[in-house]
């Protein structure tokens, strides 16, 4: 497994390093489809992955494109896998050619949505205010969302974990109330572990979910130790049960290996 060896940020205290606040939030395994998958083909995966689940703890979440999820979540209505989009506009209706709002994706049966994903940021000019108007509307329509923060590697390497994700996460979250941020799923996804093969060490990734948690309970206080952190970047079957096990990490946000049903039941198992 490739890792990288940059200096790691200063997380600061030890105050969430410890197990005590994990059983308080829900484990999530999701699978980011990304542009992948016709719809015959997400349902396809989607019936093997409901055949192949194994009894977990984990709540278990698919993100097919926009026009599979009618299709994989009427399939999936009785199963305990839920649906997720891959992002959604703020509005509801209007005149905004090209975009799909939360109304609709939660009509087509999404519970979840993932808002603020670095390629969103990177190829469509998503910024943290929009992330911000996103995430609004999808509480607004009972949809939860999987927001997404992390670093570039010149930004690791630069020593600006910090303030990379203190402001993601001010941003992303303002003018929202502890119970707002009770409904919401953060992902710390580094940019630079993001299909490359490059991992992050569950000590890594441990010491930015201690960071992100430290951030929350600043901003919203005790209900930080509520809120689901998962990790993503080149998340396999090998690395899982390892990056599981830490005491912030409370689940994976998995994009290639989620593509391919023995890889993503692996993880599951696994964890
Ligand atoms: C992702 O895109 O959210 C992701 C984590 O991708 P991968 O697992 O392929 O790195």
């Amino acid at each position: 497994m490739a890792q990288l060896t940059v200096p790691l940020c200063n997380a600061g205290s030890k105050m969430y390093v410890n197990n005590r606040g994990k059983n308080m939030r829900t484990p999530i395994i999701a699978g980011n489809w990304k542009l992948n998958k016709t719809i015959g083909e997400a349902l396809e995966l989607a019936k093997t992955l409901q055949q192949g689940l194994p009894t977990t703890k984990f709540e278990i979440v698919v993100a097919p494109s926009y026009i599979a999820i009618n299709k994989v979540a009427d399939f999936l209505k009785n199963s305990p896998i839920k649906v997720s989009a891959q992002d959604m506009f703020w509005e509801d209706t209007g005149a905004f050619t090209g975009t799909v709002s939360a109304p609709m994706i939660k009509d087509a049966g999404a519970k979840y949505v993932i808002i603020g994903h670095s390629e969103r940021r990177q190829f469509f000019s998503e910024t943290d205010e929009t992330v911000n108007k996103k995430i609004k509307a999808a509480l607004k329509h009972d949809l939860t969302p999987i927001f997404c923060v992390g670093e570039t590697l010149a930004e690791r390497e630069a020593g600006k974990i910090n303030a990379v994700i203190t402001t993601q996460l001010d941003g992303g979250l303002r003018d929202l109330t502890a119970n707002d941020l009770a409904k919401i799923v953060v992902a710390y996804e580094p940019v630079w572990a993001i299909g490359t093969g490059k991992t992050a060490t569950p000590e890594q990734a441990e010491e930015v979910h201690v960071l992100i948690r430290e951030t929350l309970a600043k901003k919203f206080g005790d209900t930080a130790n509520k809120v689901s952190i998962l990790y993503g970047g080149s998340v396999k079957p090998s690395n899982s049960k390892e990056l599981l096990s830490k005491p912030n990490i409370d689940g994976a946000l998995v994009g290639g290996a989620s593509l391919k049903a023995e890889d993503f039941l692996g993880i599951i198992k696994n964890a």
